[in-house]
């Protein structure tokens, strides 16, 4: 997959920056990714394990790259213009992978390597679910879009075990479909029952497909929450502040965080190193 995006990324370029000056490549993924040696050390959504995501990129363009996880670089776009500018936030993010960043005053914890916020293997009671990790009931194997879309086709919901399917049959009211999509809120509601408490934020965003989708279903996840903590969900937790194309915010944030940290370093960019 790093080799056909690297042989597209130069003709890409070419055509799209057309004359202005790019000043990096922001490259987002699940899973556990260290940005300091720029390296994914393990996406078990993607079989990925110490992958050199910006060695490879690096030379394919001739740009700063800039790595980051989802959860951390979402984070980080709510801190500099979302939800919890300047504050103590949790951002949890469900969909292929499960992660959590934290952050205190502003600043991301990190942890040794950049692994902290690593949830994706938290047990869920009653889950039999399959992980790559070699374990069952794992919360990224039980949760994850995959799975719920997976688990949608097989019983006969949607045709292909595509997450958007899913979201468009609860969209057009199909009962089953609504219910799925209540039952995967019903088990994220411990995980995030044990961030409000582990880590009283001043706010909890949720970066997830059916709360962004279905904002009707956010009461029945406060109550599923608030029956789990003392804390108060309905004022603390709220989906993210970027709706559905968070993704693509995901990946420009660590190249803008960049140039917020380090300004003189534009002069460089855009130029080979
Ligand atoms: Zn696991």
């Amino acid at each position: 997959m790093l080799r056909d995006i690297s042989a597209h990324l130069p003709g890409l370029l070419r055509r799209r920056a057309a004359g202005r000056s790019v000043l990096g490549l922001g490259v987002v993924t699940g899973g556990w990714v260290d940005p300091d040696s720029g390296t994914v050390v393990e996406n078990s959504a993607l079989g990925w394990r110490d992958v050199p995501v910006r060695r490879l990129l690096q030379s394919a363009t001739r740009l700063p790259i800039h790595l980051e996880g989802h959860a951390r670089a979402l984070a980080q776009a709510e801190l500099l213009f979302g939800a919890a500018r300047g504050g103590d936030l949790v951002h949890l993010f469900v969909g292929n992978a499960v992660d959590a960043a934290i952050a205190a005053g502003g600043t991301l914890l990190r942890g040794r390597r950049n692994a902290a916020g690593g949830i994706a293997h938290l047990p869920v009671p009653g889950s039999g679910a399959d992980c790559p990790c070699g374990g069952t009931g794992c919360l990224q194997a039980t949760v994850s879009d995959r799975a719920f879309a997976e688990r949608a086709a097989d019983t006969g919901i949607i045709a292909q075990p595509v997450i958007r399917q899913l979201l468009a049959a609860a969209q057009r009211g199909d009962p089953r479909a609504l219910e799925l999509c209540r039952e995967r809120l019903r088990l994220i509601a411990p995980a995030v029952a044990l961030l409000l408490d582990m880590i009283s934020p001043e706010v909890l965003v949720l970066t997830e497909a059916v709360s962004l989708s279905l904002p009707e279903l956010l009461p029945y996840l406060h109550e599923q929450i608030a029956a789990r903590t003392r804390q108060a969900p309905e004022q603390l937790v709220r989906p993210s502040s970027f709706g559905p194309e968070v993704l693509a915010v995901a990946a420009g944030t660590p190249v803008l965080a960049a140039v917020h940290r380090d300004p003189l370093a534009l002069r460089t960019a855009g130029t080979a190193r």
